[in-house]
């Protein structure tokens, strides 16, 4: 079996809208080339006492529109190829929402779920120690990501604060809000992904109450997403974790009931609703394959990558994709859905709503002065609002689909900074 490389998929769109913007080789390489590519050690000692080491990574993929920003995964599979990927796509995020950020991203490959509490903080601190002179609150701010969280974060941003020799809360985003956390960090991904789906909304004149949704993932971002659609009247209708999914063939679930369920059961494995607005008699249990195939208006995978492929993508049977996972689709499964006319709201802007409510929260640590959730979300709304119609003008006025014009948008800033740079200087 052939494994799909990341960075080489990710590579093959950035081709494609290089292609075109008519860009020079020359512009090609500067967009496909990191900058930094950190592979180091850290070594920390065990409970046991004994000392244990483990890979771990930082690559800062293009600085050109401000400070690298992007988070660190802890996980057995995190590689540099992975890193170095999640790093394009952050200086391509960042971009696209137009925040003055570059891309970057780190990790360390370890099963955090080994680890005792007392190790995890040990190896969260030894990461901050070994790259410290390659971060900081105006070159690199890290966030969290797969496995690491606003403890994780706290850790690393004393750790830094300690080696600077002074307070340092912008050095770190995703933090707790005792500690300089933004409010609406928690949710943002699944917010900002609304308030994107809402603008593509009025485009194809989809109303709420009349639009059926699935989620496929129950944690961070599909709880989120799910609360929020049925808040603002969608009916959602199928919703899913590892473990397995359930559906509705009328009426919508009140995500509040499965996340409570989930809570005492570990899965929302074997729920059942109790919502008078829907027949319990109707809900099925499905596998998370036939999930991704019953019949919808806007599918939002929310949980792992490389979900839509060419094996399943015929039996495909919605009209809207909205990518809060990173990479659900891979390229084959994409252009089959543009030529079926699926709409796709490519990750790249889907989840973009992370990124910036980190990038709130850094500048809410520099000013030392602190917004209240109102007006993050409102910030949040304009971000989303103006690049979601901007990449639907580019899309209409180049005739390809969201992603390709979300890359034309990110990569056109990108390079236009790089030129204002260099203007007298040969690369
Ligand atoms: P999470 O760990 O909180 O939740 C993941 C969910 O997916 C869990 O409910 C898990 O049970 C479910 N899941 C795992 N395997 C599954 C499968 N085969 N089928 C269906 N469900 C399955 O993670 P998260 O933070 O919600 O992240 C989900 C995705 O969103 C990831 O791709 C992540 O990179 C992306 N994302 C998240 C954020 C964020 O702020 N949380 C930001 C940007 C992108």
């Amino acid at each position: 079996m052939t494994t799909i490389n990341p960075f080489e998929n990710a590579l093959k769109k950035l081709h494609e809208a290089t292609t075109i913007l008519s860009l020079s080789e020359q512009e090609y390489i500067k967009m496909s080339t990191p900058e930094a590519v950190l592979k180091r050690t850290v070594t920390i000692t065990m409970d046991s006492g004994i000392e244990q080491s483990f890979d771990a990574y930082r690559v800062q993929f293009n600085s050109a529109l401000g400070p690298y920003k992007g988070g660190i995964r802890f996980h057995p599979h995190a590689d540099l190829d992975e890193v170095k990927t999640l790093a394009f796509l952050m200086a391509l995020k960042c971009s696209v929402v137009n925040i003055p950020m570059g891309g970057g991203k780190g990790g360390i490959q370890v099963n955090p779920k080994e680890l005792s509490e007392a190790e995890l903080e040990r190896l969260s601190r030894a990461w901050v120690r070994i790259f410290f002179k390659d971060i900081g609150p105006k070159k690199d701010i890290p966030a969290p990501d797969v496995y690491t969280n606003p403890q994780i974060m706290l850790w690393m941003t004393d750790e830094y604060s300690k080696l600077a020799g002074k307070p340092s809360p912008a050095a770190f985003t995703g933090k707790p809000a005792e500690h300089g956390g933004s409010e609406g960090r928690a949710f943002s991904t699944a917010q900002g992904g609304y308030y994107s789906i809402r603008e593509l909304a009025k485009k194809l004149a989809m109303k709420p109450e009349e639009t059926r949704v699935v989620v496929q993932g129950f944690g961070n971002a599909g709880y989120h997403i799910a609360r929020i659609m049925h808040n603002a009247g969608y009916q959602i209708i199928g919703l899913s974790d590892s473990k397995g999914a359930v559906v509705v063939q009328r009426g919508s679930f009140d995500p509040e009931q499965l996340h409570a369920y989930k809570k005492e059961n570990g899965s929302i494995q074997g729920f059942v609703c109790d919502n008078k607005d829907c027949k319990c008699d109707e809900h099925s249990h499905i596998t998370n394959g036939e999930l991704l195939e019953f019949e919808t208006d806007i599918l939002v995978p929310a949980a792992l990558e490389n979900q839509i492929t060419d094996k399943n993508v015929d039996r495909i049977d919605t009209k809207v994709i909205v990518e809060l996972a990173n990479g659900p689709t891979t390229p084959e499964a994409d252009a089959i859905l543009f030529k079926k006319g699926v709409v796709v709201i490519p990750d790249i802007l889907a989840n973009a709503g992370g990124v910036t409510v980190s990038y709130f929260e850094w500048v809410q640590n520099l000013a030392n002065h602190y917004w209240t959730l109102e007006e993050v979300q409102d910030k949040l709304k304009n971000k989303m609002q103006k690049a979601t119609n901007d990449i639907w003008e580019t899309k209409n006025k180049y005739n390809t689909d969201m992603r390709t014009s979300a890359y034309i948008i990110a990569i056109k800033r990108i390079i236009n900074a790089i030129k204002l740079k260099t203007i007298n200087v040969k690369y």
